[in-house]
């Protein structure tokens, strides 16, 4: 192909910093992106076979793959997890957050083999126990957390999560400092989860979860620079999604979905598990009405491919990252799959 100064220059500079960076291609999703970006309009020609972003794709093992990088179709009905051995981290606010409005996702890819973690900030001991301070007049904080965390940990063993870890940082107000997130940075890096479940960073309805958010997108950009910690290779931003602001307030708190899951078929045992937190008997009706209004919303952008009763919504932090758009190119075979046609 012959190529115009301007672009053989591009071409050069293009190789230049492949070359550079080629003992970090495979922890560097950015080199890994820009050499995608410039192969794809053919500036640096014909490259290895290994390099193409057809072969990144399609070859999940390859070294230089990164998840976000794939062309996931916008509608992936009949796909299931299907990446075993992978880290999902979730950071909740308080003992029952993660559950009440992820634990139909986290039991989707427990069942799909994912090792899950929970962090549990704080107890929610004083904000979200009503029910236990109202029934054990002359009880104490330290009671009250001793509930809270016997519920949190009834719970993660009954939907198979694999370690929960209760950070004890109190509630109302829940302080998340300096010290604190730099904690949460050396947690990441040693982790190193493939995704994480947060709360949206925008709830001035309940700080504590706005806190939370913002606290863990502080401590994953850190992760992502060399020299967060020395001596340590970065962590790139994994896919964060936040899930559901303050029941039932999600206009309140500008939370607009972008991702549902159909959780119909673990809807009942999440239900189970919320069922757990009996000091806050509320949540069981709050997340049965919400997840059926999620589900009403997520069949009707289905278009009829899927009858969908229950839905989690999502709100994702990183962005889509490819060469084309995620279009739904699959979406005649799933239609099939699932005999909607
Ligand atoms: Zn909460």
């Amino acid at each position: 192909m012959e190529l115009s100064p301007v672009c053989t220059e591009a071409a050069q500079a293009a190789e230049s910093y492949t070359s550079f960076y080629q003992q970090e291609i495979q922890r560097s999703c950015v080199t890994v992106k820009v050499m995608l970006n410039v192969s794809s309009t053919g500036l640096v020609g014909p490259q290895p076979e290994d390099i193409r972003p057809e072969a990144l794709w399609k070859t999940p093992k390859n070294p230089l793959w990164q998840p976000w990088s794939r062309p996931e179709s916008v509608i992936c009905f009949g796909k299931e997890p299907q990446d075993m051995s992978k880290k999902m981290l979730v950071v909740s606010a308080h003992g029952a957050d993660w559950c009440t409005r992820a634990g139909g996702t986290i039991l989707k890819y427990v069942n799909a083999g994912w090792e899950v973690t929970v962090y549990a900030l704080t107890f929610g001991e004083h904000g979200e126990s009503g029910a236990y301070w109202k029934d054990h007049w002359g009880t104490n904080v330290e009671e009250v957390k001793h509930c809270r965390k016997t519920e949190a940990q009834a719970a993660a063993a009954f939907m198979g999560v694999k370690r929960i870890e209760f950070f004890d940082y109190g509630d109302y107000p829940l302080d998340m400092g300096t010290s604190r997130v730099q904690d949460l940075i050396c947690r990441i890096m040693d982790l190193r989860p493939d995704v994480i479940l947060t709360h949206w960073i925008d709830d001035p309805f309940n700080m504590d979860h706005e806190i939370t958010g913002k606290a863990v997108v502080r401590a994953v950009s850190a992760c992502g620079m060399r020299g967060a910690i020395p001596d340590t290779d970065p962590h790139f931003i994994p896919d964060i999604f936040f899930f559901e602001t303050t029941m039932p307030h999600s206009e309140f708190n500008h939370f607009e979905i972008d991702t549902y899951l159909d959780i119909g078929d673990v809807f009942e045992k999440k239900i189970q598990a919320v069922k757990l937190f009996a000091a806050q008997p509320q949540l069981v009706e709050y997340y049965t009405r919400c997840a059926k209004n999620r589900g009403v919303q997520a069949n009707d952008w289905s278009r009829g491919r899927r009858s969908i009763q229950y839905a989690e919504g999502f709100k994702r932090y990183v962005p889509y990252l490819g060469d084309c758009l995620p279009v739904s190119s699959l979406e005649e075979r799933f239609i099939k799959e699932d005999g909607y046609v």
